[in-house]
C-alpha cells in the first residue's frame, strides 16, 4: 500500500518536432511504457484519490491528465510542419490493443478543457494559426469512451492572448487575478455548466490555468461551493505527489516539459516521488 498518488500532465498541443523532448504526444506513449516497465499502476484520477483516502492505494500509483483540451487529446491531426500526429487517446488505445500495457492498469486520461467557444476560437486564430485545434465536438464521445473524462480548465483560462476575459479589470495572463465572486462564478460555475451541456457529464475536477490560484478561489470559494458544483478537487502544478495531507483544492501534479524532458528524467522523477 502507498500513501501517495502521482498525477502527471501533458499538453497535446505541444508539438514542435517529432522527438520526445519537443513532442508531448511522443513523450506520452514512451512515458506510459516506462510506467508499465517500472511497476507503476495507472488509475483513473477519481478512484486513485478515493483509494488514497481509504488507505487502499497500490504502491507506485499514477493518474494521467492533459491540459488545454486541443483536438490532439482525442484524435489524430495532420500537423502542418511535423506531419500526421496520433493524439493522446489513439495512442493509449493502440498500446492497449497491442497489449503493451499490463492488465493491472485502469488507464483513464482526465482532459481539462477550456469551456468558452469564443476563447477557444480566438486562441486558435492567434496561437495555432487557425488550424481549428480547439473544437468541442469530441467531448461527448470522449466521455463515452471509457478512457477519457472531460474536466474543467476554466471558462477562458484568463489567457493573455484574449482581447477580453472574465477578469474585472481585464488583467490577463495570470489566474491569481481571478479573486472575486463574480469572476469565480464565470470561470468555475459557468465553465462546469457549459462543459456539462456539451459533454453530457458534469466536470468533477478543476485544473487551475497556469497552475495558479488566488487565495480567495482556493481557500474560500472552492471549499464553500466546489462540492455543490459537483467538483471533487482542484489541481495545481506544484511538482509533488499527492498525499493524504494534501490540500483538496490545491492538489500537486507534475508537468511534462517543465518537470521532465527525457525518459531518464521521468524515471528519476518517479523514483523521487515514490520514496
Ligand atoms: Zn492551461
Amino acid at each position: 500500500m502507498s500513501d501517495r498518488l502521482v498525477i502527471l500532465t501533458w499538453h497535446s498541443v505541444n508539438v514542435l518536432g517529432n522527438h520526445y523532448a519537443d513532442n508531448d504526444l511522443i513523450a506520452f506513449s514512451e512515458d506510459l511504457l516506462l510506467l508499465d516497465r517500472l511497476g507503476w499502476t495507472i488509475l483513473p484520477l477519481e478512484s486513485g484519490l478515493q483509494r488514497l483516502a481509504k488507505g487502499d492505494l497500490p504502491d507506485r500509483a499514477v493518474a494521467l491528465t492533459a491540459d488545454d483540451g486541443s483536438i490532439l487529446d482525442f484524435d489524430s491531426f495532420p500537423h502542418p510542419t511535423c506531419g500526421a500526429q496520433l493524439g493522446l487517446l489513439p495512442r493509449l488505445r493502440r498500446l492497449l490493443v497491442e497489449q503493451r500495457l499490463d492488465k493491472r492498469h485502469e488507464p483513464v486520461i482526465s482532459a481539462f478543457v477550456i469551456a468558452s467557444p469564443e476563447a477557444r476560437a480566438e486562441l486558435d486564430r492567434k496561437v495555432t494559426g487557425g488550424l481549428d485545434l480547439w473544437p468541442d465536438h469530441w467531448w461527448r464521445e470522449a466521455n463515452g469512451s471509457g478512457l477519457m473524462n472531460i474536466e474543467s480548465h476554466s471558462w477562458d483560462h484568463n489567457h493573455d492572448v484574449l482581447e477580453v476575459t472574465a477578469q474585472r479589470a481585464n488583467r490577463r495572463g495570470d489566474f491569481r487575478a481571478i479573486e472575486t465572486e463574480d469572476e469565480c462564478r464565470i470561470e468555475v460555475d459557468q465553465a462546469s455548466a457549459w462543459i456539462e451541456r456539451l459533454s453530457g457529464r458534469r466536470p468533477r475536477f478543476f485544473a487551475y490555468p497556469y497552475g495558479q490560484s488566488s487565495d480567495y478561489l482556493r481557500r474560500d470559494y472552492l471549499p464553500a461551493r466546489g462540492a455543490g458544483l459537483g467538483l471533487h478537487a482542484a489541481l495545481s502544478c506544484e511538482p509533488a505527489p499527492v498525499s493524504r495531507s494534501s490540500e483538496r483544492w490545491h492538489l500537486p501534479r507534475y508537468v511534462c516539459g517543465r518537470d521532465w524532458n527525457s525518459p531518464e528524467e521521468f524515471a528519476r522523477l518517479l523514483a523521487d516521488a515514490s520514496t
